[in-house]
């Protein structure tokens, strides 16, 4: 066993702390970069969100992905507490609890909490703080639930005028419901090629309100026409395309592609719908004349969709591994693509329609794994590889070195001294909600309370009670 002196294990200490300051600032440029790639959708190349290119580009778990998104969206209005991170004086840790709490208008006191506190205080403040926030909120939501309402009233010409006022979450279903209408009656009518029907006369498309007026009166139809009660979920989203045998097998064949109620819809999301479907095949004679209705079949029998699922657990999209999800057939099975498990892949909903509709491409190598391709052919390969050049060490501390940076073994250092944490006292001066109720009004902040001299987090600090180091 080698045994350090003590000034030997003070060195390591001060590298521990040092590198972790330095980490902590590279954290802070690396947050940067994800805002920036967020912000400009850079991620949207077939993954659904930032988080997910995340994970599948640098090897984060989604829960941390999300988290890092987070924080870079919320430290774009929290610039104080982004620079004490980019200078190395603030951890991560501290900084992912503080902004959980943190407006442009708080964050200073709050980066006052993190300077002094370790990284436990901060995180037991900011569960404080949020319990006063909930409170908050919670009050706000009653009045806001309170005023909820909708009119429904005949005008003096027989139209009938809507008005309301919806909770935030009613509100959004609402607004998601009607957009889906409205792209149901009016985005899948026009063909792809401009063409909007028949002898190329252009129906004009409606102004917005007359469209929403119209979605609405669509989810009403489909509300009573299919009861309020959904029933199976397999049958929720039922959607009725007609399509010809010829037009399935290979898209640029001339032939019908249209939805139940006669709109067309492309050959390519035809046979995304056919891929995992209730199938019945009809034939016709020469002058369209009905002939035969064969049975009503799925294209992948429940047996072999039970298989799919426990083989493949969720959608095997790069990055993606969302748990619902459909059955792809690699080789359609209009051109003659077998159902069994080999010429089957799951693929959720935004992913099946990539494959389909959006130029991506999967196929199953010699070795069975799967092998998915960007629209313009490029790999995209199941784990990226990532590499570091050189010493990580010496690149990010000539890096730091050369933007003027400096940090120490002392830079990320809490100015805590070991007094304990007075949890509800702190919160009573830090929030600013809570001062009115609280004794110590904001006009004390700046001065030392009457308390005796303790420390800094506790009550009765010697000067501001977040003083820091
Ligand atoms: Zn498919
Ligand atoms: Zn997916």
């Amino acid at each position: 066993m080698q045994i350090h002196s003590p000034s030997e294990l003070d060195r390591l200490g001060d590298e521990i702390a040092e590198l972790s300051a330095h980490l902590d600032a590279a954290t802070a440029r690396l947050l940067a970069l994800i805002r920036e790639f967020d912000a400009r959708g850079g991620w949207n190349t077939g993954f659904r969100s930032c988080a997910a290119w995340l994970s599948w580009r640098v090897g984060l778990d989604l829960g941390a992905a999300r988290e890092r998104v987070r924080v870079a969206r919320a430290l774009e209005t929290l610039p104080l507490i982004a620079q004490a991170l980019a200078g190395g004086q603030l951890s991560y840790a501290k900084v992912r609890a503080l902004t959980r709490v943190a407006t442009p208008e708080t964050e200073g006191r709050l980066l006052a909490v993190g300077r002094a506190g370790t990284a436990a205080h901060v995180e037991r403040i900011v569960r404080g703080w949020r319990r006063v926030d909930r409170k908050a909120e919670a009050r706000e939501g009653a009045r806001r639930h309170a005023s909820r309402g909708l009119q429904v009233y005949q005008d003096e010409d027989g139209m009938v005028v809507v008005r309301g006022r919806l909770e935030p979450q009613v509100g959004a279903l609402l607004v998601q419901a009607l957009t889906a209408a409205r792209e149901a009656l009016y985005q899948r009518a026009r063909a792809p090629d401009g063409d909007f029907g028949h002898g190329g006369v252009s129906a004009e498309t409606p102004a917005m309100a007359q469209q929403q007026a119209d979605a609405l009166a669509l989810l009403a139809e489909t509300a009573l026409h299919r009861g309020l009660d959904p029933g199976a979920p397999g049958e929720r989203y039922q959607v009725v395309v007609h399509v010809d045998a010829q037009v399935l097998a290979d898209p640029v064949q001339p032939g019908q592609s249209v939805l139940e109620d006669g709109a067309r819809v492309s050959p390519e999301t035809s046979r995304r719908l056919g891929c995992d479907a209730s199938r019945v095949v009809m034939r016709h004679d020469d002058d369209g004349r009905l002939l035969e209705i064969g049975a009503r079949t799925r294209t992948i029998p429940p047996a072999l969709r039970r298989a799919l699922h426990h083989r493949d657990r969720g959608c095997r999209f790069p990055g993606c591994g969302v748990s619902n999800g459909q059955g792809h057939h690699l080789r359609h099975w209009a051109q003659g693509g077998p159902t069994t498990l080999t010429n089957l892949a799951l693929l959720c909903r935004r992913h099946h329609r990539a494959v389909h509709e959006e130029g991506y491409q999967v196929e199953r190598g010699p070795d069975g794994a799967l092998r998915f391709r960007r629209p313009d052919g490029r790999a995209l390969p199941e784990v990226p590889s990532i590499a570091v050049v050189g010493d990580p060490v010496e690149v990010l501390r000539a890096r730091h070195a050369s933007n003027g940076l400096r940090i120490d073994a002392r830079t990320a250092c809490a100015g805590w001294l070991g007094e304990r944490l007075d949890l509800v006292w702190a919160i009573d001066v830090l929030y600013p909600r809570a001062k009115k109720a609280s004794p110590c009004r904001s006009s004390e902040l700046g001065s030392p309370p009457t308390h005796p001299p303790s420390a800094s987090l506790a009550r009765g600090a010697t000067a501001h009670p977040l003083q820091a180091g």
